[in-house]
């Protein structure tokens, strides 16, 4: 997908499956099982989006999927599979681990970052050489402390032995030109978003304000979400402006849609089919 000057890519990591109450917060299951039909655990199976934005001058990676690193019991529990893997999907598309020049993590929960290492000879190594990994500060260190709620939505390992090639951001900044990231919080306290425009043209990579095309509607928020108050917030602040300014969306975990446009239709949310 062409976006102005650059390129964009959405790239797989598989698949996984969360149970479907958790998915949809207090949306009953009798509402959100028509969107997404659970399987006999009562899990609804998502999709692992990682994002390339290819500048010309950098290329710069939204997000790292699950990773390759669980035990059997986590791959068992959270339905792992894997179809295709970023690796794989960056060599596809032509590219070495080293080619990557920035990595963005929109925040540090095992199913944005699992990527940002890989074992190499026992040891775990950042998997990027060349990167410098971007992640609010504040998420950082949440995630080296997170609270009993939601200390399983962390693993250190996927992280930390990154830790060197890290850069720390307060707030909203540039990453590249054309590539910026913007904090809102509600899913965790310093998520963020990544905004990218080129020639005017302009796509966001949303992240888990709303997962899949499935939250767009207002109130459907993940029981996840530490903020989720916050998270109602920011989507009215941001999902007319994404209408309005006809901003290609990419969701991180829609099983079937990695990107759309949004329609605002007097203060209804939906996803429109690309031409
Ligand atoms: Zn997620």
């Amino acid at each position: 997908m062409k976006l102005g000057n650059f390129e964009l890519l959405a790239l797989s990591d598989g698949t996984f499956a969360l149970d479907g109450g958790q998915m949809f917060g207090v949306v009953p299951r009798a509402l959100w099982e028509m969107k997404l039909p659970p399987d006999d655990r009562n899990r609804v199976r998502l999709g692992l989006t990682c994002l390339l934005v290819r500048t010309g001058t950098h290329n710069v990676l939204v997000e790292t999927g699950i990773g390759d690193k669980f035990a059997a019991k986590y791959i068992d529990i959270y339905g792992i599979e894997k179809t295709t893997t970023l690796p794989v999907e960056l060599a596809k598309a032509g590219l070495k681990l080293e080619d990557i020049d920035v990595v963005i993590n929109t925040h540090l929960h095992f199913d944005h970052c699992g990527w940002n290492t890989r074992r190499e000879n026992g040891r775990i190594v950042a998997t990027f050489p060349r990167a410098r990994y971007c992640v609010q500060r504040g998420e950082w260190d949440h995630a080296l402390h997170p609270t009993e709620r939601d200390v399983a939505s962390y693993v250190t390992e996927f992280f930390r032995p990154a830790e060197v090639q890290t850069e720390f951001l307060e707030g909203d900044q540039e990453i590249v030109p054309g590539v910026r990231v913007e904090v809102l919080p509600g899913h965790t306290r310093d998520l963020q978003c990544v905004h990218i425009e080129s020639e005017g043209q302009r796509a966001c990579f949303i992240s888990d304000l709303v997962p899949t095309r499935h939250h767009l509607p207002y109130p459907w928020i993940m029981a996840f979400d530490l903020y989720p108050m916050e998270t109602l917030a920011n989507k009215h602040r941001l999902l007319p402006r994404l209408a309005e300014q006809g901003t290609l969306v990419i969701f991180p975990h829609d099983p079937d849609v990695p990107w759309a446009r949004v329609s605002d239709e007097n203060g209804r949310i939906t996803a429109m089919p690309l031409s």
